[in-house]
């Protein structure tokens, strides 16, 4: 036993996106809640251009109008490259399905993932910082958060720790996706040439056949912007180089980010990450909920992470709510929950495979002349990942990773 911190309805293990939306929801549904977050903030974080469907939990939160005025820059599209031929093309999130959700930002995370903190305060979340969560239990009328400082009683302890996954690597839970194993390397640069016709989109390249990678280019409203490699790993141990040599020398051989990079300036140092794609074996257990990166994470190529650690924060706060409601926080009361996670999961997994298949990229930069595939592509890549209209959700999540183009022209056009 160490010393009592508090008790409260519910204990949040980390104060990124997901858990200070989780926690602003439940202080909206009136209940108390507490997050413990082991940095200071601002702290540098990854994960920077956000998707249109995130902003429907940003408005709910009353966030999104402290997002615009704070200035971060716009962004209405996302232009996909095949760097060796020079194919492109752009997507435009007012050309999706849903007409509706025209707009995201890119962020610097040191200051957004500060604002949504200090929202969730505002509302009267508690936020414990810097304090790191240790261990948790489970007893017969509510769970116990271990603290490096003391405990803290819940009804429910929600893990929203990040890739620290807290819970899943204490149950041994977490599994790296077999075939994703890669590396990364990133940093933000001055004088770097963005999209010619609007300078918020993002740029993803895709670079190499059997052995290859992607650079992405994500610009910030001021004046810097934020570039990546991300490649295999054999790739990258085969070059034999360290890995700011990688970087520079993979940029150097690249048509379509040689000349965007030549008069880049870093600023600050280059990161480096490493097998970053997991899930859990579950999602969630008595009087405990993972969400966002906590239960798993995918690679980033479509920007996916903040967006589905929010839509889980809202998803999470659903099932929280009934929990409270029935009384019932046992495992399968939030078993729903799990499912609905792991579908928005599996979707943009089988879109990540897709872009990794050089025959469907092909299609995806040729589609202008099948409007209605263009449409199906924007539409996954705002994050409208829930949309039964969207006919190539089932054809690539039902295709097991073959793509007969035949078979996508007869659904598609
Ligand atoms: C190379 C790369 C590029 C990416 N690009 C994008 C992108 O363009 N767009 C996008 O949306 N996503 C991107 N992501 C993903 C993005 O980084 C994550 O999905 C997102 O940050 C997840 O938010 P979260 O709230 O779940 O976790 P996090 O943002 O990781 O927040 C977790 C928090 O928990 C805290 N914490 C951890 N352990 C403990 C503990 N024991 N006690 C207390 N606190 C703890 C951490 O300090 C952290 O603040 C990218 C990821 C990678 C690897």
């Amino acid at each position: 036993m160490g010393n009592n911190l508090g008790s409260y309805d519910v204990a949040i293990v980390g104060g990124g996106p997901g858990g200070s939306t989780l926690a602003a929801l439940l202080r909206m549904q009136g209940r108390s809640v507490c997050i413990v977050e082991r940095d200071e903030f601002p702290r540098f974080r990854i994960g920077e251009s956000l998707l249109p469907f995130s902003m429907d939990t940003f408005e709910k939160t009353g966030v999104l109008e402290k997002i615009r005025a704070a200035g971060f820059m716009e962004k209405h599209g996302a232009r996909f490259i095949i760097d060796d031929s020079d194919e492109q093309e752009c997507f435009w999130f007012r050309d999706g399905l849903d007409k509706d959700h025209p707009f995201a930002f890119e962020v610097q995370r040191a200051p957004f993932d500060k604002l949504l903190l200090d929202h969730a305060v505002e509302l009267g979340v508690t936020v414990h910082q810097p304090l790191s969560a240790t261990g948790f239990r489970c007893e017969p009328d509510g769970a116990v958060l271990e603290t490096g400082a003391g405990e803290i009683s819940a009804q429910v302890v929600a893990d929203a720790s990040g890739r620290w996954t807290f819970m899943s690597s204490r149950q041994k839970q977490r599994k790296l996706h077999p075939s994703h194993r890669k590396i990364t390397v990133f940093g933000h640069f001055k004088g770097v040439l963005r999209d010619e016709t609007d300078e918020g989109n993002i740029i993803i390249s895709r670079f190499g056949d059997s052995k290859m990678g992607w650079f992405w280019l994500i610009p910030f409203s001021d004046g810097t912007t934020s570039v990546g490699v991300v490649a295999d790993s054999e790739y990258f141990r085969e070059s034999g180089q360290p890995t700011d040599d990688f970087f520079w020398s993979s940029i150097k051989a690249s048509r379509s980010f040689a000349p965007r990079m030549a008069d880049a300036e870093l600023v600050g140092k280059l990161h480096t990450e490493a097998d970053f794609s997991y899930t859990s074996d579950r999602h969630v257990a008595d009087r405990l909920i993972k969400v966002g990166d906590a239960g798993a994470f995918i690679d980033p190529v479509f920007s996916s992470g903040v967006f589905l650690s929010v839509k889980a924060a809202d998803m999470a706060a659903k099932a929280i709510d009934v929990a409270f409601q029935t009384g019932d926080f046992g495992e399968a009361s939030f078993t729903d929950y799990e499912a609905k996670v792991r579908q928005g999961t599996k979707v943009f997994w089988a879109f990540i495979d897709a872009f990794y298949n050089k025959d469907f990229l092909k299609q995806m930069v040729t589609s202008r002349r099948r409007p209605l595939l263009q449409k199906s592509i924007t539409s996954l890549l705002a994050g409208d990942i829930y949309n039964e209209e969207n006919q190539l959700i089932s054809f690539l999540t039902g295709s097991g990773g073959a793509y007969a183009d035949d078979e996508l022209q007869a659904l598609l056009g």
